[in-house]
């Protein structure tokens, strides 16, 4: 929703899930050990303060939930806005769900391999600032995805795995079921080399 705006991306170490359909993005934050360290007053002290907008991401964010509910409102203090990408296993927290924040949640589909994995009543909380987000790499992956997240509020996006089917290919199926969602690109992979560190 915010695509092409510059932001700072907090990238948090470990994630819970495995996505073996799918080369993961970040396999260098599935696991705790692969961070470092950071206080809170420490990431103050080293993320810009321009451009004001932060995304939490990971690995899995919500595994880390106290100290990282800490770090967004301190930077709620300081007038960022704030994303939160998070792959849809873990609890919202209630807390989030009254501010501004936009969640961005994954829709973990067959091909991913951890097709299952979400918590059914996290969907329905997501408001109409929200993401529901499907990567998708077949027909099949397509299908379930705006079956199982027609009623939900939020906006719904689809984007194509990354070496698995064209970007073409995803817009076809798209026109062929008129479905009400929206292409995504992960446009980063267009601008610099897909599998370098940090992209
Ligand atoms: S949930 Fe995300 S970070 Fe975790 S393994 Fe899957 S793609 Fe990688």
């Amino acid at each position: 929703m915010r695509t092409g705006l510059p932001c700072t991306f907090i990238r948090l170490a470990g994630c819970n899930l495995r996505c073996a359909g799918w080369p993961c993005d970040t396999p260098y934050a599935q696991h705790n050990a692969d961070g470092h360290s950071y206080s809170i007053a420490r990431l103050i002290e080293e993320v810009p303060s321009w451009p004001p907008y932060i995304t939490w991401t990971g690995g899995e964010p919500l595994l880390q939930e106290d100290k990282l509910l800490e770090a967004i409102r301190r930077f709620e203090k300081l007038h960022f806005a704030q994303d939160l990408f998070t792959n849809g296993s873990r609890r919202i927290p209630q807390e989030l769900l009254h501010k501004a924040i936009m969640i961005v949640m994954d829709y973990k589909l067959p091909s991913s391999g951890e097709y299952g994995q979400m918590i059914e009543t996290n969907l329905k909380q997501l408001r109409h600032q929200d993401v529901i987000k499907g990567v998708i790499s077949t027909q099949e992956d397509f299908d379930i995805f705006i079956t199982d997240t027609q009623d939900l509020r939020c906006n719904r996006i689809v984007t194509p795995a990354w070496g698995k089917i064209e970007p073409v290919q995803l817009v076809q199926m798209i026109q062929e079921k008129a479905a009400d969602i929206r292409l995504g690109l992960q446009i980063h992979k267009y601008i610099w080399e897909p599998n370098l560190r940090g992209v």
